[in-house]
């Protein structure tokens, strides 16, 4: 038989260093993730030969076994689920497939203290290579259900593994652990203790729906007599079964404690944190269905990747039947974790099927509508928690204000904006509370988009709404800038661009004097808009305008200088939009340019206009078509000065 020796991936390589340097204190969690492994595997074996009865695979006694050695100082975690190929022994465990290694890697190395470092391995999750946190080797032996070869595997987590054909392997997976020295590391138990064994299971996997068992213990001369566990498991008789195994979701709510709560979440979330909170609902009679479903703290790395993925796994009376079930959330509510337990299914109902499936839309509208409702009931109650959602996932949830019109209004109801409003403590406004402070006659809800609040604050766009008191909406998430093109209003009021169209706060007086100027300012209007040609749509006065002397405003449906932007970065050349010049009336440039140009125009007031023009582009954080003459041409006024 031909052993191989193959190295690791680069990235599982360096987190299998930290796991062998122990940056994780608290270790017995090796074993809930082997466990959890273990159940995802006996999972698979049934609904692989439930679905193909030619499969050949056994399953007449599907469970999970711990055999502790104190004499060898091993321990095995064994199941006869759906084991592994060669191929995926080499693609599953020899590297790392989850995205967001590369970066987490990268904050690890910037962390460099052990606590961050801890908080973000514990974020991240490390699966199988916990075991290298309690044993200095580990081997696997696994058969693929169906097939007739099995696969050695064995490392020290140093840099390699070996992988070699088995002839007579079980199916399933059977994972040795070859036990450091546990007196070396205050943190470690003996985890070839019986009673260590026991505790660890009930604290974290007493859910698991299959049984975890553990071998009678053989008397002190049995054990020395005999080969291997095997024989000793007949010498001493019946085993015992360390967990209840009871659904959780099956189980009366006050009987469940939040601790067993938050192990069932590690258990399908594969995260290491508590969740931020616990969500039951339960449909009786016709569409029978539980679900228990959570809301993590922390977005995963992959969240805003292509290839994230759902998080709500489908039963069908306890029986697993699918992972990452996108039928039954949409996409927006990705981070959303848990179970779905419907009773009326068949067990061999596909994706396809499910997608059209009259109960599982039902389903999914219901649980939509009690995961927002959940978030605002934090909002009311619980503002921290809130709080800490909304940094997380706000801006995955305002995605669905375009994927999911049914329930724009309920999730624009439980979302939160920056606003002019509360500026600089960093909270952020509810639309209701935004409505209760508008003004007598305003009409709209005003916001502008931006690359950044204080960009936005500084925007000549802002003035006349400082100046008058209006509260504005700073949006900068990039998906605020979609979305306010897609959203009509709130409650009944429109959502309204302060650096678009015409802008009317003004009173009455103020707009006679307006129109007063307006004539006095025709003639500069026009000249300027012919010198400028095709850099704008229109030069005209502005009602914005208090301190600066020319802005930049879109018309109402114009892109924004950051959808722009985004184009760019995207590498595509957006369509071309003139924008239109204000200026203010107040402005002594403008009225000087106004006085200079009415005496008659020149070259050297064409650059003025120019200028101006430059100035406002910037501004706004626009580019500059030329920046190379706009330089020149200030320099040479900037000179005159001196
Ligand atoms: P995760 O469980 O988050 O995917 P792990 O590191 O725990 O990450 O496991 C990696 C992969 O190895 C699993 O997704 C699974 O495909 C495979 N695997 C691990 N343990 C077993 C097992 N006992 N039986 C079958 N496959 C397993
Ligand atoms: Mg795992």
């Amino acid at each position: 038989m031909t052993t191989e020796t193959i190295e690791f991936q680069a990235e599982a390589r360096q987190l299998l260093r930290l796991m062998i340097h122990s940056i994780y204190s608290n270790k017995d969690v090796f074993l809930r993730e082997l466990i959890s492994n273990a159940s995802d595997a006996l999972d698979k074996v049934r609904l692989a030969a439930y679905q193909d009865k030619d499969l050949g695979a056994d399953t007449s006694d599907l469970h999970i076994e711990l055999v502790p050695d104190t004499e060898a100082r091993t321990l095995t975690v064994r199941d006869n689920g759906i084991g592994m190929s060669r191929d995926e022994v080499v693609d599953l465990i020899g590297t790392i497939a989850k995205s967001g290694t590369a970066e987490l890697l990268a904050k690890l190395k910037e962390a460099g203290d052990a606590e961050n470092a801890q908080e973000l391995i514990g974020q991240f999750g490390v699966g199988f290579y916990s075991s290298f946190m309690v044993a200095d080797r580990v081997e696997l032996t696994t058969r693929k259900a169906g097939t007739g070869e099995g696969v050695h595997w064995s490392s020290d987590g140093e840099g390699s593994y070996t992988i070699e054909p088995v002839a007579d392997a079980p199916q399933g997976t059977a994972v040795t652990l070859h036990l450091k020295a546990s007196d070396a590391d205050d943190q470690m138990h003996d985890y070839a203790d019986r009673g260590v064994l026991r505790r660890i299971v009930k604290t974290y996997s007493d859910f698991i729906t299959w049984p975890v068992r553990m071998p009678a213990e053989a008397s002190a001369d049995e054990a020395a007599d005999a080969d291997d566990a095997a024989d000793a498991d007949e010498a001493a008789g019946e085993p015992e079964t360390l967990n209840s195994m009871k659904a959780l979701w099956a189980r009366s709510q006050k009987d469940v404690s939040d601790e067993e709560y938050a192990e069932f979440y590690r258990h399908v979330s594969h995260d290491w944190q508590e969740p931020l909170e616990t969500i039951r609902l339960a449909a009786e009679g016709t569409f029978e269905y539980q679900a228990l479903l959570f809301l993590p703290q922390i977005a995963p790395m992959d969240l805003y990747m292509r290839d994230a993925r759902r998080g709500v796994q489908l039963y069908v009376r306890r029986v697993f039947i699918m992972d990452d079930c996108e039928a039954l959330v949409p996409e927006y509510l990705r981070f959303v974790k848990g179970v779905v337990d419907a009773a009326d299914l068949s067990l061999n109902v596909s994706r396809e099927i499910l997608q059209q499936d009259r109960q599982i839309s039902a389903i999914r509208r219901r649980l939509v509508k009690k995961v927002l409702s959940t978030i605002g009931t934090l909002r009311d109650e619980q503002p921290e928690k809130y709080t800490a959602f909304w940094e997380q996932f706000g801006r995955a949830l305002k995605e669905g204000l375009l994927s999911d019109p049914d329930n724009r209004e309920t999730i624009l109801g439980v979302s939160s904006f920056r606003s002019t409003h509360d500026s600089g403590n960093g909270a952020a406004t509810s639309l209701a509370a935004y409505k209760e402070r508008m003004h007598d006659g305003q009409d709209a809800i005003y916001y502008m988009t931006g690359d950044s609040p204080a960009a936005i604050e500084a925007s000549p766009h802002m003035e006349a709404f400082r100046d008058k008191g209006y509260e504005v909406l700073l949006l900068t998430d990039p998906i605020d800038e979609v979305w306010v093109d897609a959203v009509e209003g709130f409650d009944g009021t429109a959502f309204r661009s302060i650096a678009k169209g015409q802008v009317d706060l003004q009173t009455e007086e103020e707009k006679e004097q307006a129109e007063e100027r307006r004539s006095e300012f025709a003639g500069l209007c026009e000249w300027m808009a012919g010198v400028l040609g095709e850099d704008v749509k229109e030069v005209r006065l502005s009602s914005r305008l208090t301190t600066s002397a020319a802005v930049l405003v879109g018309d109402e449906f114009d892109m924004t200088p950051t959808l722009e932007k985004m184009y760019r970065a995207m590498g595509q050349e957006p369509p071309k939009v003139q924008r239109i010049l204000e200026l203010n009336p107040s402005h002594p440039l403008v009225t000087g340019l106004r006085d200079a140009q009415a005496s008659g125009a020149s070259d050297e007031l064409g650059e003025t206009a120019e200028l101006l023009h430059g100035m406002a582009l910037l501004a706004e954080g626009g580019e500059l078509a030329d920046p190379s003459r706009f330089v020149g041409l200030l320099a040479g006024r900037l000179q005159r000065t001196l």
